[in-house]
């Protein structure tokens, strides 16, 4: 049984190919740059038993649905499918499922109107998220379609946990409350996590950090997510790339009214031009661990304050589940960065965590256990697998209907 799944964004297809059977990648790629002067594909096949092949391409690829017929055509030139129909769905992942997708759901008519009801709250993703089923479903009339939304698994927090303190019209009539993001990554690892540790799911209190280039923090308690860092939009919460993560909301009126900033430079600024780029020119942390490690003032403040935030969000996570089994960094920094994960779990021992320094520092596919003997509290670092659990939870609900 193969599925494809898919993450559209207003410029880039990303795509996997899965064989199920045996939970294995047959292919996957990137397109990006639709629209531009100059587009890229980059696709890996990953026969079974065979050597791996990558294909690259450039030129002009005007739209999605370009895109999605170079897709194809590779995936068959390569022998990956005969042709779409061959699959069994087609997994999306969808950003923003407001307060009506707690699950994932096969694409409808009706589903697809409440995405689209939805795009005031994700103006960037969702609409992106909504050309690539349309050009999916296109491509593959008779295919089920499934939606896998990034804010679902958020969707059991309590109402005292994602009611912002404002009237309560606002959320009544506007939506605006906190929904959580990275959703599908910390459902992915809290379950493997559950695996690693021999125990149910639901028996377990873990938190959960996705730390990449966006970053969030997820508080599980026996399985269901009972608050998390960010908020109606990514921006809340941690220090990331280039967003700010929490700051006073008044700073926003003062610099419209000192700087004459409009609502879209401000936008900008808090997004895009904030985060550890606004405090040392850079949002990729290997070259920020590079430059700190050289005497960079300003990186190593930067490394500092992203810790430093993490360890408040931590420490009130831990209150919030009052027992806690497990903590478990992914991402790209999560996984990789033994500083970032030292320095977040430094003076926590009062708390029931501590790191060994050597495990920190080893690398292991799976599950790789960090804390020290003497540590109440488990720490792991597992790899984040957004597109397996969008295909497993297709599969899921193929299943179920
Ligand atoms: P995205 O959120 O776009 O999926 P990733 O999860 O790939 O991003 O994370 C990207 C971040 O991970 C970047 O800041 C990058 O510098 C960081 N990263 C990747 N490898 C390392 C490493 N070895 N050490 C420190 N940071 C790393």
């Amino acid at each position: 049984m193969k599925v494809l799944v898919l993450n559209s964004g207003s410029s880039s297809i990303k795509y996997r190919l899965f064989d199920m059977a045996g939970l294995a990648v047959v292919a996957s790629g990137v397109i990006e740059q639709i629209g531009e002067k100059e587009s890229h594909l980059k696709h890996t096949s990953m026969p079974a038993g065979g050597q791996s092949e990558i294909i690259e391409k450039s030129g002009s690829i005007a739209d999605h649905r370009q895109g999605f017929g170079m897709m194809e055509e590779i995936l068959r030139q390569t022998g990956a499918i005969k042709h779409t129909s061959e699959l069994a769905a087609i997994g999306h992942r969808v950003v923003h499922g407001g307060e009506e997708f707690h699950e994932p759901a096969v694409i409808t008519e009706k589903v697809l109107k409440r995405i689209r009801s939805l795009v005031p709250l994700a103006p960037l993703h969702n609409p992106a998220n909504l050309t690539g089923i349309e050009v999916a479903m296109e491509f593959a009339p008779k295919v089920v379609q499934v939606a896998v939304f990034d804010t679902a698994f958020h969707q059991s927090m309590p109402e005292y946990a994602f009611l912002y303190a404002l009237p309560r019209k606002m959320y009544e009539e506007y939506g605006v409350r906190r929904y959580g993001f990275h959703g599908t990554s910390h459902h992915y690892v809290a379950k493997e996590a559950s695996v690693c540790l021999g125990r149910p799911f639901n028996e377990l209190n873990l938190i959960t950090l996705h730390l990449g280039n966006g970053d969030s923090i997820a508080a599980i308690r026996k399985g269901e997510c009972v608050d998390t860092s960010m908020g109606m939009t990514p921006l809340e919460g941690l220090i990331m790339g280039t967003r700010s993560g929490d700051l006073d909301p008044a700073i926003i009126f003062y610099l419209a009214r000192q700087t004459g900033m409009g609502l879209d430079d401000l936008d900008n600024l808090l997004n895009k031009e904030s985060g550890l780029k606004g405090l040392c020119g850079v949002n990729d942390m290997r070259e920020i661990a590079g430059r700190a490690e050289k005497g960079d003032k300003q990186a190593g403040l930067a490394i500092r304050m992203f810790c430093y935030r993490l360890k408040k969000y931590l420490g009130s996570y831990m209150a919030v589940l009052g027992h806690v089994d497990g903590i478990i960094f992914t991402g790209g920094i999560g996984e990789n960065a033994p500083l970032v994960r030292e320095l977040c779990c430094q003076g926590l021992e009062g708390l029931g965590v501590v790191i060994d320094p050597r495990k920190n520092k080893e690398r292991k596919e799976g599950c790789l256990e960090i804390q020290a003997d003497a540590s109440r509290i488990k720490v792991m670092v597992i790899a984040t697998n957004e597109e397996l659990e969008i295909a497993r939870q297709t599969v899921k609900l193929l299943d179920a209907s």
